[in-house]
């Protein structure tokens, strides 16, 4: 497949999605001396995860492997702490009944890998959370202060940045919509938009349902030694051009920024309820969300406004806290879980020549430093440093050895 009138461009790894796993790759490639190109339909990332998420960083996790990749992301996130606006103030996890004995039961694993986290009591948690003052129900809470919030796009721009002082070339626009993997080469077939498009036009060609409109855009061949699919919720569109299938589904999840007169949550991380609703603080502001477990797979970003924030959001911090009587609705968005059967990601080789990082679903920002690392080595010396990342590898789903993640909302 060649275009004759085709832009054609040679790298080392073209990287397919630059959000941040694909940006925390680039870095990482660019750290071990590999030249990149980083492709993507909209390097703004209007609709990626990456813009669209609560900026939760947790190493609180029941399976080892998420609790190792958040781990050694925190690990550098400290290291960089101003400038990505991460602030360790913990994170509170109240459980009922039902939940509690198996929270109690992990705690020994966790502390294992090194990661300290105290139990609660309910009158403990009314003691550190004064504005949490209805507690029926509640049988325990866990306290991790070493979690606490980023801001995504900031540690985006820092990974950017990084991977552009080591050469990494940003290609902007440009669609992948077919890739030939060879014996000596991997070639991706791209379409560059002239002008940035209408985020009606993007959703439409992320879910490969446009191929693009040669007369408004030119088309692009990229060759490279690899290719890494870091495409989001939208890899499994990205893998089915080589034809491999993936379980993931795209689930819409929406967040609201709310207001109060007369409270704030400055001084506390992250507070995820036994409702399944959490929230922190966020400027003058609160961000709550919640996950509706009946969601149905799609590609949807319809925010729906006041019918979710007094329908999902209110009842639920209103039962625990007498405090979130009156609030108001600021805002709201919509974004995409990537969801795999097991609530893990998904990270190894596919192909000869080709690569994945993707699916991370509600920890991609939190995991992303590791995630990039971890795929770069894999690349760049065919092994991983961390073994226990090997079970983020594809084949565990046919295999039947799923890695179930049950502390995910
Ligand atoms: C509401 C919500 C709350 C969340 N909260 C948290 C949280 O608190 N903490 C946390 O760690 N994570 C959270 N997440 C998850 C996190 O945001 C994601 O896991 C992470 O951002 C995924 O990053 P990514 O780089 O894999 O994908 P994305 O950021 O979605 O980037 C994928 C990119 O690939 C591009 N692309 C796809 N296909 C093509 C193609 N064919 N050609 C060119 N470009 C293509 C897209 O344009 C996009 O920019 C949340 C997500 C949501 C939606």
């Amino acid at each position: 497949m060649t275009d004759s009138g085709a832009v054609r461009q040679r790298h080392g790894v073209a990287i397919i999605g630059a959000g941040v796993i694909g940006s925390a790759l680039a870095m990482a490639l660019g750290e071990r001396g590999v030249r990149v190109a980083l492709i993507d339909l909209d390097l703004s990332g209007r609709l990626s995860s990456s813009e669209r998420n609560a900026g939760g960083v947790r190493a609180t996790w029941w399976q080892p492997v998420n609790i190792a990749l958040s781990r050694e992301s925190i690990r550098y996130y400290e290291s960089i702490r101003a400038e990505i606006g991460f602030r360790q103030n913990g994170y509170l996890i109240l459980y009922d009944d039902a939940r509690w004995a198996e929270a109690l039961r992990m705690l020994p694993m966790q502390r294992d890998l090194d990661h300290p986290i105290e139990a609660l009591t309910p009158r403990a948690v009314a003691k550190r959370v004064p504005e949490i003052d209805h507690l029926d129900g509640i049988a325990g809470a866990t306290f991790s202060a070493g979690d606490g919030l980023i801001n995504a796009n900031l540690l985006k721009a820092h990974y950017r940045a990084k991977a552009r002082a080591a050469g990494a070339e940003f290609i902007d626009r440009a669609f992948v919509h077919a890739i030939e993997a060879g014996a000596s080469e991997a070639r991706l077939f791209c379409w560059r938009a002239d002008a940035p498009l209408a985020d009606a036009q993007a959703a439409r060609m992320l879910t490969q349902d446009d191929a693009g409109e040669p007369a408004l855009g030119r088309m692009l061949e990229i060759s490279a030694d690899a290719v890494a699919i870091t495409a989001g919720a939208w890899a499994p569109n990205v893998l089915k051009l080589i034809g491999l299938d993936s379980p993931t589904e795209a689930v819409r999840r929406q967040l609201c920024v709310v207001a109060s007169r007369t409270v704030t949550l400055e001084r506390y991380g992250m507070i995820f309820d036994s409702s399944g609703v959490y929230f922190h603080n966020d400027g003058p502001y609160i961000l709550a969300g919640y996950s509706p477990p009946e969601e149905p797979a799609a590609y949807s970003f319809r925010f729906d406004g006041e019918a979710f924030f007094t329908g999902e959001i209110w009842p639920r911090m209103y039962a625990r806290a007498s405090c979130f009587e009156r609030l108001r609705l600021i805002t709201g968005w919509a974004g995409l879980y990537e969801m795999t059967p097991d609530r893990t990601g998904i990270l190894g080789q596919v192909l000869p020549r080709v690569f994945e990082a993707h699916s991370f679903s509600a920890h991609g920002v939190m995991q992303s430093y590791a995630a990039g690392q971890a795929l770069a080595d894999l690349i760049v010396t065919g092994a991983l440093r961390n073994p226990e990342v090997r079970a983020l590898d594809r084949g565990r789903f046919a295999a039947g050895k799923l890695v179930y993640e049950e502390l995910h909302w």
